[in-house]
């Protein structure tokens, strides 16, 4: 069996005009640029390969069968040029790459993304007899992006295609999903060098900045205004990232309309203020806690761009980054109070799925009222004109397989899309 090339993603595309000039009719998809500009459109022209290993290293066999697993795949993969598909729920997948400390430390990549909509997880089994072997779980999604995948090329397939939504007065959702350590953060609040968050490269702004060309352009006449908040979910407490964490309360009015009370919503006018909320934001979420990681990976952040006219909502984009989700499956914790916060977050996590599942089924019963997250967001899964994508993330490592096996079974159950399966090498 040979290994196909991809599809020349460069080609014709360069006379096309970049994104950044272009916003002609937003029920259409963007023009991709040229290769120039995106160089994630110049492909490897085989996939990512996978370091070989000495062969004192533990795991050298699992991984030379992952590699000879890898030879036998036809590789093709998302390309800025492909068609965008118009899903009313959309899931995916994504794949970061090893970071530099995991590949130090001897960790073995068991993710394989062979082409746009599909994901194939190695996981490393023993016969009795100790042989080893491989078994290869596959799923399939409405978008797979592989270790090579930028946040722009993430986004042009998830939340680009919702942004017209909040335009023709609906509401949008966003959601990233995963481990922690997966990339939601990365995905979402944008990519780090070093210590530093360039937050312009992240989902949040390149919504807010699609956002303001269209105010600006096709719905000049409209007369919308852009406004933003940003709060976060911590066990059943709501606090406003956009003032210093005051805590807020939500309630639900007789017309079944629920308020986070009080709430910061900001009036924004440029990308640049959007940016700014977002670092504000972000530096808040983080603050008082010695770790980064340890405060963040047990909330729900939710980041708010609100459409209006006059004073009346026009639209609404909510983008969460999820706490992590193996924060819910952790019972072994031993203090009380971070096992109340695994049991609140497993609790959100598994309305979230069903909320998300009654929406694609028609069902008139939403059971948003199963967690303080699916209530703050009750427009999210309420109506016709509510849109969702969810990002779920993966980590590569094999130190993650048991993890990442299940934000894919998670994801597939969100949006059963078949064609998910086992085979045995
Ligand atoms: P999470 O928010 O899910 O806990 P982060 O977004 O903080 O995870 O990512 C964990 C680490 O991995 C960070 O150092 C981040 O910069 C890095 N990372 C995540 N996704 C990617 C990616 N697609 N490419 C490169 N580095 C990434
Ligand atoms: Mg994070």
């Amino acid at each position: 069996q040979s290994m196909q090339l991809p599809r020349p993603a460069a080609n014709g595309a360069s006379t096309l005009t970049s994104l950044s000039h272009v916003s002609s009719s937003p029920s259409v998809a963007q023009p991709a640029p040229s290769s120039k500009e995106r160089p994630e459109l110049r492909k490897p022209v085989s996939m990512p390969a996978i370091a070989e290993l000495d062969q004192s290293h533990p795991h050298y066999a699992f991984s030379q069968m992952i590699r000879e697993y890898r030879t036998q795949v036809d590789y093709r993969p998302l390309c800025m040029n492909d068609a965008v598909a118009e899903n009313r729920i959309s899931v995916c997948v994504r794949k970061r790459p090893l970071s530099k400390k995991e590949v130090t430390r001897g960790e073995i990549e068991v993710v394989t993304i062979p082409n746009k909509d599909h994901i194939i997880l190695h996981q490393p089994q023993v016969k009795v007899d100790l042989t080893k072997y491989l078994e290869n779980q596959k799923f399939r999604f409405d978008y797979t992006f592989d270790e090579n995948s930028t946040n722009e090329l993430v986004y042009r397939f998830t939340a680009q295609p919702l942004v017209k939504t909040i335009f023709e007065q609906g509401t949008a959702t966003c959601f990233a999903y995963g481990q922690t350590g997966s990339g939601k953060t990365h995905t979402m609040g944008g990519d780090f060098t070093g210590k530093k968050q360039n937050a312009s490269m992240g989902i949040y702004a390149l919504t807010a900045r699609d956002v303001f060309r269209l105010v600006s352009s096709d719905y000049r006449r409209q007369h919308l205004t852009v406004h933003c908040s940003f709060f976060e979910i911590y066990g059943a407490k709501v606090y406003d990232l956009l003032a210093n964490k005051a805590v807020l309360r939500v309630l639900e009015d007789g017309k079944s309309q629920v308020q986070v009370v009080g709430l910061k919503v900001m009036d924004v006018d440029s990308e640049q203020m959007v940016l700014e909320l977002i670092n504000q934001g972000a530096a808040v979420r983080t603050a008082g806690t010695t770790s980064a990681n340890s405060n963040s990976s047990r909330s729900h952040a939710v980041f708010q761009i609100i459409l209006r006219q006059g004073k009346k909502q026009w639209g609404k984009f909510s983008l969460i980054d999820l706490a992590g989700n193996e924060r819910g499956q952790d019972t072994r914790d031993c203090d009380r109070e971070t096992r109340l916060e695994g049991a609140e977050i497993n609790k959100s996590l598994l309305a979230l799925k069903e909320c998300i599942r009654a929406m694609s089924n028609n069902n008139s019963h939403v059971p948003f009222r199963s967690s303080k997250l699916t209530l703050v967001l009750r427009d999210s899964f309420v109506g016709d004109k509510a849109r969702t994508v969810m990002i779920s993330m993966i980590s590569p490592g094999l130190s993650s397989c048991e993890h990442s096996l299940n934000t894919l079974r998670y994801a597939n159950r969100v949006k059963e899309l078949g064609a998910d399966g086992t085979d045995e090498r």
